[in-house]
């Protein structure tokens, strides 16, 4: 599935390829014995799913991925390449931490042959700042190339789209907007340099106003989706234990959350297992300097990858409801963000009634913890925190009780199996930050 290769010179170059449409189409007596219909599993340690726990999915599922993918240690080195085999105006996004990096200095010099310029950033793009980029390079490029973090992937996605509509980014906004998008945009290479975001493998781009309109949305289109993505784990190298954890994190929610999405299926449920398990290999590890922790990045720049797709077909839960607000007033790190809200929210999910929930969270835990007699979602939540490289959940900013109700009263709980209650996302909020 990783080495997905769909490139054509027939196939027009704006478009993205829908390579897979999971489609039901057993006969209803053989579906769903799912919530409603089957008494609780609970927690038992052993999951042995019986005929009568057997399901089949009732959500159709569309899922939609870069045209082509190149993964492995060094594969940035097949970006010089790419570019010259079909030479056009190409425009750089990347972050400055690349240009004072090593891969810049050993590509640099080759890659500057192939750019007609560069836009340097810094933090998630606001309206503004893409619509002043588009206004200095309309006309002039083709293409576009991605180096850097989430804000860096989102800014170039966002950029690329905007460059082949007529009105200014806002109009075109989730939430916020009055005008839908239209399936066309710039080719765009997406080379991640954190494993976080899955930026690299969605069809979103997340914008943000901090200042004026005080909005965090996205622009959305599966065309949107970045049709190369280059995953090097290298590029994690070096990388502060910071910003490997707290990437790392976002990751795993989206994970999480896809999995135990109302939207999700058989297909989401298996592909989010598997960016698990590789988030497990790889969490203790991200910042030795040996071998294990080269596998280690590599495990989770492809469990970041499997996020994005997994996000981007089943949608995300509650721990993203709240942190796509609270991410429209404060410049806190996103990663940082949503580990800070999953501990809460696996304390919410210890205490669940709900069937399907139960029956997911089960199978998780015999997935990935086998051996802990503790509630699922309870080992869960020592294991990450026993086997974190930093404590990135302790200290940190502080929000007011008129920040939590602003937060609360937009919040909600995407596609979760539940839709939580003002006072259950309060909690949440106050046990992940200290309000004063
Ligand atoms: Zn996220």
């Amino acid at each position: 599935m990783l080495r997905v290769t769909l490139r054509t010179k027939h196939q027009p170059q704006r478009r993205n390829f829908c390579f897979a449409k999971v489609i039901n189409f057993l006969p209803a007596r053989y579906q769903n014995v799912c919530s409603g219909s089957v008494t609780a599993f609970g927690y038992t340690r052993v999951f042995t799913p019986n005929k009568k726990d057997m399901q089949v999915s009732e959500n159709l599922i569309e899922l939609y991925s870069n045209q082509q993918t190149l993964f492995g240690r060094g594969s940035i080195d097949q970006l010089i390449p790419l570019l010259a085999a079909n030479t056009q105006p190409t425009l750089l996004f990347c972050g400055r931490s690349f240009l004072n990096g090593p891969a810049w200095a050993r590509l640099g010099a080759a890659l500057n042959d192939q750019i007609i310029g560069y836009e340097i950033v810094s933090h998630e793009a606001s309206p503004d700042e893409i619509d002043g980029w588009v206004r200095r390079w309309r006309g002039h490029v083709d293409r576009v190339v991605a180096i850097g973090g989430g804000s860096v992937l989102d800014a170039a996605k966002a950029f690329s789209a905007m460059m082949q509509h007529p009105l200014n980014t806002a109009r075109y906004l989730e939430k916020v907007g009055d005008t839908p998008v239209q399936a066309v945009t710039l080719p765009l290479i997406a080379i991640p340099t954190t494993a976080g975001t899955g930026s690299e493998a969605t069809q979103n781009a997340v914008v943000t106003d901090q200042q004026h309109i005080q909005v965090k949305a996205s622009l959305r289109h599966p065309v949107f989706v970045p049709q190369v993505a280059i995953l090097d784990p290298d590029l994690l190298k070096g990388a502060p234990n910071s910003v490997l954890a707290s990437c790392a994190i976002d990751a795993f929610t989206h994970l999480f959350e896809a999995y135990l999405s109302r939207k999700g299926n058989l297909f989401t449920q298996q592909t989010a297992l598997n960016g698990l398990r590789l988030f497990f290999k790889a969490w203790p590890d991200l910042n030795r300097d040996n071998e294990r922790g080269d596998a280690a990045r590599e495990a989770m720049m492809m469990a970041s990858w499997l996020g994005g797709v997994c996000l981007s077909t089943a949608g995300l839960g509650v721990i993203h409801g709240i942190a796509g607000e609270l991410g429209a007033i404060k410049p806190f790190h996103h990663g940082e963000v949503c580990g800070r809200l999953l501990f809460p929210f696996l304390d919410v999910l210890a205490e669940t009634e709900h069937a399907e929930q139960q029956r997911l969270m089960a199978q998780l835990g015999q997935q990935l913890l086998p051996d802990d007699p503790a509630p699922p979602a309870l080992a869960l939540k020592a294991w990450i925190k026993q086997q974190a490289i930093v404590p990135f959940w302790l200290d940190g900013p502080t929000l007011s009780a008129t920040d939590v109700d602003w937060i609360v009263s937009r919040a909600n709980s995407k596609n979760g199996w539940i839709s939580y209650d003002a006072p259950t996302l309060t909690e949440m909020i106050a046990a992940a930050w200290r309000i004063v």
